[in-house]
């Protein structure tokens, strides 16, 4: 059923890219709307150990964006808890159709979907994330200082991953499924010419352990030969796919995530990203916040202009 009511924006999305867009769009006056398909907070309420955001030595992911949610209430930002399956931007009110067939309209759109890392799919990677297993080094890393960590992978990604932890863990082995990187040539010899230890050709078939995790297995891939290893960690480095494969007309890169100029404005007028799924190269909570509060911003200065 299409709703009456326009709305000046709605944010696809409630992590902290889209609680932040609707904290600042809502004090601005605006009336809001934030769509969320899962639970609020997105990746980051997976986490349970924060460290890095500015402000707060020690917190939870869930407690962090509890307070956006809580802040973007109170601001006047109303939800909906529906995953938007299309998104209309053939007129300058946009539509948006959600997946129990309502359609909302608004004269602006932030897409604030995030991004979604890979998973290997192997036994125990379920179980013992969090406890061991990560997907992200730059916010998990600091937890293993000293310790033995793995990353798997063979990407750009990887290879950083592997440098940035080998100067906080005591050891740090990179797994890669051939017996070549497919990373960029300057990283691979920093790589090479670090202490990382790589083991080619294989690829990790269990992880295990009692509470947190304490072992993998590895496959030779060439001989199928298996080997157990004593690790504390494990970073799973295979890639990540954005959230938009669902937009049309909305300007991706080769990658697939949503191209924005550094006011988030997409190629569409009235249409911003924020947030993970954007092209950026630093996703973390503090850059998702900052590009929502910067797209809310755009979008009402975009409103004013054009009433
Ligand atoms: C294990 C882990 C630990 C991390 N730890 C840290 C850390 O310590 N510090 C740090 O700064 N960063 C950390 N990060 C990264 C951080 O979580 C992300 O950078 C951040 O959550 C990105 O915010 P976002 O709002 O752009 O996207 P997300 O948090 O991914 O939120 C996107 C939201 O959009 C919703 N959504 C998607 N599609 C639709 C749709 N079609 N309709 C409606 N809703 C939709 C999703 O359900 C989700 O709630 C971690 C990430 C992981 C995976």
């Amino acid at each position: 059923m299409e709703k009456n009511e326009i709305y000046d924006i709605a944010i696809i999305g409630a992590g902290p890219a889209g609680l932040t867009a609707g904290i600042y769009a809502a004090r601005a006056g605006l009336k809001c709307v934030v769509t969320e398909k899962a639970a609020v907070g997105g990746l980051a309420s997976t986490t349970s150990d924060i460290e890095n955001y500015p402000g707060f030595k020690h917190t939870d992911g869930f407690s962090l964006c509890y307070t956006m949610l809580e802040q973007c209430k109170d601001a006047g930002a109303e939800f909906v808890f529906e995953n938007v399956v299309s998104l209309d931007t053939d007129s300058s009110v946009k539509k948006l159709t959600l997946s129990n067939g309502d359609v909302l309209n608004a004269k602006c759109v932030i897409v604030t979907t995030g991004a979604s890392p890979l998973k290997t799919g192997v036994r125990g990677e379920e179980e013992f994330r969090g406890r061991g297993v990560s997907y992200c080094a730059t916010c998990d890393g600091a937890f293993f200082k000293g310790k033995t960590v793995a990353v798997i992978g063979g990407g750009n990604t990887a290879v950083v991953d592997a440098l940035y932890l080998e100067k906080l863990a005591g050891k740090t082995i990179l797994v890669t499924r051939t017996d070549k990187l497919a990373a960029d040539k300057i990283l691979v010899d920093r790589l090479l010419a670090s202490k990382v230890e790589i083991v080619w050709n294989s690829s990790v078939s269990a992880l295990s352990g009692d509470d947190k995790l304490s072992e993998m297995v590895l496959k030779d891939i060439k001989n199928g030969t298996l080997t157990d290893v004593s690790v504390d960690g494990v970073f799973i480095a295979i890639g990540k796919t954005p959230n938009s494969v669902w937009l049309k007309n909305v300007a991706l890169d080769e990658r697939g995530y949503i191209v924005t100029d550094e006011n988030m404005r997409t190629n569409i007028d009235g249409v911003y990203a924020a947030g993970d799924v954007r092209s950026k190269s630093l996703r973390q909570i503090v850059t998702a916040c900052a590009d929502g509060a910067i797209a809310a911003d755009s979008a009402a200065k975009f409103l004013m202009q054009n009433k």
